[in-house]
């Protein structure tokens, strides 16, 4: 399951984001998915929740915004949507193109957090202790597959 390994990537691309931001805490992690990708979605939403354990991103939520398959056809001089991926045809005018212009990403869009100036009002810290744990930086190399 090699989802485990991108949400790690994931989860280090947003806590690095985060700690520059000074945030406290990740709310959402908003990610865009190619429908080429090779990642399955609820695979990945899974791993992901693995992942955020003991990060910053604990009990956050993982936006996917799945992206259609996209080709320049050259008939219509534009980029068209597929109307399926098993066909590398234009939706517009069936003329067939390999030309992928999208589809294949698999990229952190945006992140949303708190930050220590901003109230989050009505945030329950419910006795938790928040023991510093320090910067714990782990030495985990986000294993980037192709
Ligand atoms: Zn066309």
């Amino acid at each position: 399951m090699h989802e485990l390994s991108i949400a790690y990537s994931v989860v280090e691309i947003a806590s690095q984001s985060a700690r520059e931001a000074g945030a406290t805490r990740v709310n959402s992690v908003h990610v865009r998915l190619g429908a080429l990708s090779g990642v399955v979605r609820e695979a990945l939403e899974f791993s992901y929740e693995i992942a955020c354990a003991g990060t910053l991103l604990e009990g956050s939520t993982l936006v996917v915004r799945e992206l259609p398959v996209k080709v320049y056809c050259a008939v219509c001089q534009m980029e068209v949507e597929l109307s399926s991926i098993q066909l590398f045809c234009c939706s517009q005018c069936g003329t067939p193109s390999g030309d992928l212009r999208q589809g294949r990403e698999l990229d952190v869009e945006s992140i949303e957090v708190d930050l220590p100036g901003e109230d989050g009002s009505g945030v329950d810290v419910s006795g938790e202790e928040h023991g510093d744990t320090g910067t714990g930086d782990s030495q985990r190399n986000p294993e980037q597959e192709r």
